[in-house]
């Protein structure tokens, strides 16, 4: 099957041509038909998969030929995201599929001003992509009005449980009308997104799940490599100068984590960039765009901010730090090898992490292929750093270690003297 061969509107043939699509993925393949004709569906698919025009040639298509000219605008679909750069990634498809289809396309997340926001829906949009905190403030203040709303998309669903904001889903369903088609999107299922999914589409919503054996997309070679702690900056010292070129997406635990290693790489004369919640919005969206053309070569990321964003060319993966679960494990992989390029990913994992990989394997249900480092590659690798003697030799914890005990030997010979 081909595109062209869809009921959709030309203009929407030319935007996916333009994007050099030819032939649907899997998961477009199964869920347009569905989604053209009004039905629910509750799809299971991995990221990477084309899920996001999945749903937008459908619902473009189904606005343009509904499009009642001369009539103020109201939000017809409302589309719900986890976080700021995924919505603004939705945005952009919507955008670019839609580019020769009368249909108006709106973003709303929180970090920026409201008041332009208010008044662009005040002008009235069709498709309104959210993330859902900045949606209820809006909404409880009378700005945003969803009692027209004909299509609802929750996308990333188990993402968005995970941030906490299954009260918010709930609640945003009491604004929304009943009879609605409600598209639900998740790269990963358990009991808890089983019960809400059921709780929100109709009881005969199609139902699609794409590999549900290897959650990890076929192009994407992953594999995992026994680095100690404090051995990590030194292997991702070593990649990055084996493939200075490729565009390397490094993936911490934390914020304060992606600072250090951003700076014992700075050390080595790397140039990184981060990104995560301790950044201004603005700053992130910079990092990302920068890292999107191929100016920044290597971007330190923790999951909530990374997740779900689409980068072109991503060449390499680094799970500096394991995740800590499967799903996390999969969103991370997933953003390498996207649409039909190839993509690489490796983690490292320490002595402390062991357990965690053992419960990421058994949630995969496959085991990750072990990267072999000889003793010899090892010291090799931790030899070869460009890092200077003396930051080698007193690393981040025992710098910390040092400076505990300087301090308390500080406070006994300050008693001694009082004494
Ligand atoms: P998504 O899963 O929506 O984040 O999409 C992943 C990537 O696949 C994006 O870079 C899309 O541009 C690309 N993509 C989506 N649909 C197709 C298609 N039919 N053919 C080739 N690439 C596609």
């Amino acid at each position: 099957m081909k595109f062209e061969d869809y009921r959709i509107a030309d203009g929407i043939k030319t935007s996916i041509s333009k994007l050099g699509y030819k032939k649907p993925t899997d998961i477009q393949f199964k869920s347009i038909p569905a989604i053209l004709k009004g039905e629910d569906v509750l799809a299971i698919a991995q990221t990477g998969t084309g899920k996001t025009a999945a749903f937008a040639i459908p619902i473009l298509h189904r606005l343009q030929e509904r499009k009642v000219l001369g009539r103020p605008n109201a939000v017809r679909c409302l589309v719900m995201t986890p976080t700021h750069e995924l919505a603004l990634q939705v945005d952009n498809v919507f955008r670019t599929l839609g580019k020769h289809t009368r249909v108006t396309t709106y973003c709303i997340h929180g970090g920026v001003g409201q008041d332009p926001q208010k008044e662009k829906l005040e002008d009235g949009v069709d498709v309104l992509i959210v993330t859902p905190g900045r949606m209820f403030d809006l909404v409880s203040q009378g700005a945003l009005d969803l009692s027209r709303v004909e299509t609802l998309v929750l996308d990333e669903a188990d993402h968005m449980l995970d941030l906490g904001f299954i009260k918010d889903i709930r609640d945003v369903m009491r604004h929304l009308p009943t009879r609605r088609q409600t598209l639900f999107f998740s790269a990963t299922i358990n009991e808890e997104i089983k019960d809400i999914a059921y709780s929100l589409v109709r009881s005969q919503a199609i139902r699609i799940q794409i590999s549900p054996k290897d959650p990890v997309a076929k192009n994407i070679e992953h594999a995992v490599a026994y680095i100690e702690m404090d051995d990590k900056r030194f292997f991702l010292e070593g990649m990055i100068n084996n493939h200075p070129d490729a565009k390397t997406l490094v993936f911490v635990r934390t914020k304060v984590r992606a600072e250090r290693v951003k700076k014992a790489m700075e050390r080595v004369k790397l140039i990184t960039d981060t990104i995560h919640s301790g950044r201004e919005h603005a700053d992130r969206e910079r990092t990302m765009n920068s890292f999107r053309s191929g100016a920044l070569k290597i971007l330190i990321a923790t999951d909530v901010s990374a997740r779900g964003i689409d980068i072109p060319n991503v060449e390499y993966v680094i799970n500096y730090d394991l995740p800590e679960t499967a799903a996390q494990y999969v969103h991370r992989v997933g953003r390498t090898g996207r649409g039909t390029n190839k993509g690489q990913a490796y983690s490292f994992c320490s002595k402390e992490e062991k357990e965690v990989l053992a419960e990421i394997e058994e949630n995969l249900g496959k085991p990750i292929t072990r990267l072999k480092v000889t003793k010899a590659e090892y010291a090799n690798t931790v030899a070869n750093t460009l890092e200077p003697e003396i930051d080698k030799k007193y690393d981040w914890q025992a710098l910390i270690d040092e400076h505990q005990v300087e301090e308390e030997k500080r406070k006994k010979k300050k008693k001694k003297k009082r004494k």
